[in-house]
């Protein structure tokens, strides 16, 4: 027998039930995709074989789930499924206060209209799509504080998710502390690619925001992985279980929005917490305009009991290594190919790096835009645009321009095999052989929020 350097290890589960997939033709996929105006939001899902567009809600629910899901108390109000999903989030975040919501952006809308005045300046580390928009319609202004590196798609800087103290001090300087009410940290930065926080450096703006009285509102979405991630690479958290750092990210700040979707292993929901009584009183008035009553937020007593049931799993270690090392498998596969992607790779997907992939594109071009649908039309993998129209415009009309143009390969949790990663990266593989033959893509419809979602393009001849 060959000698083993190192063992393979598995998924911590095993499938009791699968759905089909339909198989396309490429003919199919070309007509699907002009349907579409060549934006992967706009295919439908049928004409999909493998998703990748997000891991946003399609996460597979466990047996344990399912069963608990049964059990939903429907009641219009004090359903015990919310006492459940309460408990759950006290015990496993440790916040005081906590309202259900249908799903993350709720939370975002009730918190930015209770603690953003016009004027005001809101600091985070790196924007995500809904949070800022949600700030600039309550009238603040983002300001991205996030270290330099995570705007660098080839630094390996194992923390790109943390915060550069120096760049929040100069808002400070400049606008006074009085004029920021939180600072929003996003734990596993989305739209750096999954990157993580470290807890140094939470610490370090834990201690900076008391001493000037503003607050850490926590984008939870994310927090198991950026823990994972925390217990892989930081000095200290070595023996540390999953559970533990998860706590403790929360205990450094004062309150958070998330988006069930993700981390918490279910189709819907999310919620807002928070330590603040008067915070939790003004969104228990708000929530029963925009959702529903504090104890179901717009969410059905069964989903708040797959939510209790999820939040559980989510911060199981062998779940954790599990979910992220298939991403990292994917990530390894495709560097194997030479294909350019971000680095380290991300906790929920692979970011491949447009910009590099098809240099002779010009931003404008929509070289993410462009990769996402090549990629699509190839095999039938569907992924999305991270680059100039998911940033957007800014208030004045501008489009922003980020340095990251992104084509994101997000893995839902416990759905795809190895197998189904290996497809995928052989399809990139593919298109990249035949890269410089791509041409680029232009806008024929702009919807005025949240383009990316129903924004529809041509082929440049
Ligand atoms: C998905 C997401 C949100 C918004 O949550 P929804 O449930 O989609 O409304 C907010 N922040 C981050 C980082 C996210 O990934």
């Amino acid at each position: 027998m060959a000698k083993l350097d190192k063992r393979s290890w598995a998924e911590p589960y095993k499938m009791k039930m699968v759905e089909l997939l339909k198989m396309t033709t490429k003919a199919q996929r070309a007509k699907a995709l002009k349907e579409a105006g060549f934006n992967t939001f706009l295919l439908h899902s049928d004409d999909v074989y493998i998703d990748l567009l997000t891991d946003s809600g399609t996460n597979a629910m466990s047996d344990d789930q399912w069963s608990a899901f049964m059990t939903g108390d429907e009641a219009y109000a004090g359903s015990k499924s919310f006492y459940k999903m309460e408990k759950a989030v006290k015990e496993y975040y440790g916040y005081k206060y906590i309202i259900p919501t249908h799903q993350g952006r709720a939370a975002e809308n009730i918190l930015s209209q209770i603690l953003i005045k016009k004027g005001d300046i809101v600091p985070g580390n790196m924007y995500f799509t809904t949070t800022r928009l949600h700030q600039e319609l309550a009238g603040g202004k983002f300001e991205d504080i996030i270290i330099d590196e995570a705007h660098d798609a080839s630094n390996e800087f194992p923390f790109k998710g943390n915060v550069d103290l120096g760049k929040l001090e100069s808002l400070v300087k400049k606008h006074g502390a009085a004029k920021i009410p939180y600072v929003c940290i996003a734990t596993n930065v989305n739209m750096a690619g999954g990157q993580p926080i470290s807890m140094e450096n939470l610490k370090a703006l834990r201690k900076y925001t008391h001493k000037h009285g503003i607050r850490i509102i926590h984008d939870m979405t994310r927090v198991a992985e950026n823990a994972y991630f925390i217990q892989q690479r930081e000095k200290g958290y070595e023996k540390a279980k999953i559970k533990d750092i998860v706590k403790e990210i929360c205990s450094l700040t004062d309150g958070a929005t998330m988006s069930a979707k993700k981390d918490a292993l279910v189709n819907i929901g999310g919620f807002l917490a928070t330590n603040e009584w008067d915070v939790f009183e003004e969104a228990r008035n708000l929530v029963v305009v925009y959702e529903g009553l504090h104890t179901y937020g717009g969410l059905a007593g069964r989903d708040m009991e797959a939510i209790a049931v999820g939040i559980k799993e989510s911060v199981n270690d062998f779940h954790q290594r599990a979910r992220v090392g298939q991403v990292e498998y994917l990530g390894m596969k495709m560097e194997q190919y030479g294909i350019p992607i971000v680095k380290p790779i991300g906790g929920h997907g692979v970011f491949v790096d447009a910009k590099a992939f098809l240099p002779h594109l010009t931003q404008d071009q929509f070289p993410a835009q462009t990769l996402a649908a090549e990629i699509y039309l190839d095999s039938g993998v569907r992924t999305m645009e991270r680059g100039v129209v998911s940033a957007g415009r800014k208030p004045n009309g501008e489009n922003y321009y980020p340095k990251l143009e992104l084509v994101r390969f997000t893995i839902p949790r416990r759905v795809y095999t190895q197998a189904h990663m290996d497809v995928i990266a052989e399809s990139v593989a593919m298109v990249y052989d035949k890269r410089k033959k791509i041409k680029g893509l232009k806008m024929v419809y702009e919807p005025k929020y949240l383009r990316f979602f129903q924004a529809k393009f041509e082929r440049l001849k």
